[in-house]
């Protein structure tokens, strides 16, 4: 292995058709933890066939892949070693791939396992057919009600799972959320997140998401990722994140203050409004549970049960 290039310009790998339920069960009991008789195998590039590009990242590219034997479809996000190494970031993937592959959520995007040559890393990812949802809100510019209040639904109960297993993710944006084939949201990217049950003090993350607690460098926990549902709840409704200013020393001081305007359009509900300020609260532990972010009146009226969105509901 090594010597094999990824070929991207191979014919007749339009995979985006060939996902599915039989083979999602092949391939999560070929690489998934779950079956033992595999569970020593050593993946490699002569595994996969190798399809279009899905997208650019910081330290590589993420490809369309199928692997060989299920024939069922990944995505092969592809790192290069040198450039993890000159930004110092190979302890952030070592921690991103010990937590991401042992989280299994309908709304956290799988990781099924990973491979390494003399210069790159593969991470082997859930495909998540419908891209990011970043595009989509560029797209759409806002969403609707129902829409939000489905995604905010989604992550809430993705977030308990977490949380439920002490992680907490800190990197909660538009950017990091992914789109699957039936329209679930799902939680991709944990390059920021911790397994910790005690209090952190690192600043990580961009500014717009980031709770008072980290901007001020203070000792937070798994309430910044309830503080950015809160942040994301506002984005979708009305567009842009709340505290967004010109210069990031204004952010900051808007973070800080928690200086909280509702636009007067779209005309948006009090119910969503109510959320997002019981959301955006200052002092961390009076932020609202998650538990409670899903019986919130919004959510139950407007969230579709499935946490599927589809433009016909
Ligand atoms: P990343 O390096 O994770 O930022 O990925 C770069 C881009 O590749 C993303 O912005 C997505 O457009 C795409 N991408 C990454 N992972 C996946 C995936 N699992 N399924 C589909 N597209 C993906």
């Amino acid at each position: 292995m090594g010597e094999k290039e990824l070929n991207i310009e191979q014919e007749g790998l339009g995979f985006a058709t060939m996902g599915g339920a039989p083979e999602s069960k092949d391939l999560q009991h070929n690489v998934g933890p779950e079956n033992n008789s595999r569970k020593e195998k050593r993946w490699s590039l002569a595994d996969f066939d190798i399809g279009k590009p899905l997208g650019r990242g910081k330290f590589g590219n993420v490809y369309l892949a199928r692997e060989r034997e299920s024939k069922y479809v990944v995505a092969l996000k592809v790192l290069f070693k040198n450039q993890l190494q000159q930004s110092q970031v190979e302890h952030q993937l070592r921690r991103e791939i010990e937590i991401q592959s042992h989280l299994r959520h309908p709304n956290i995007l799988r990781l099924y396992g990973y491979f390494y040559d003399q210069t790159r890393v593969y991470l082997i990812l859930e495909y998540a057919a419908k891209g990011e949802l970043y595009k989509e809100l560029q797209r759409c510019r806002v969403f609707s009600e129902k829409r939000a209040a489905t995604y905010i639904a989604s992550l809430a109960r993705a977030l308990m799972y977490c949380h439920e297993k002490h992680v907490i993710h800190r990197d909660i944006k538009p950017e990091n959320l992914l789109i699957g084939s039936k329209g679930e949201l799902k939680i991709a990217d944990f390059g920021w997140s911790v397994h910790t049950s005690s209090r952190r003090r690192t600043l990580c993350g961009t500014l717009d998401y980031l709770p008072p607690e980290m901007v001020e460098g203070k000792e937070h926990d798994a309430g910044v990722d309830v503080w950015s549902l809160g942040i994301l709840c506002f984005e979708f409704l009305f567009g842009t994140p709340p505290f967004e200013a010109k210069k990031h020393s204004d952010t900051y001081k808007r973070i800080v203050r928690v200086d909280l305007r509702f636009p007067s359009k779209p005309v948006i509900s009090a119910a969503a409004k109510d959320l997002i300020c019981q959301l955006l609260v200052k002092d961390s532990s009076q932020r609202l549970p998650l538990q409670k972010v899903v019986s919130h009146p919004w959510i139950v009226n407007n969230a579709d049960a499935s946490g599927i969105y589809s433009h016909a509901s």
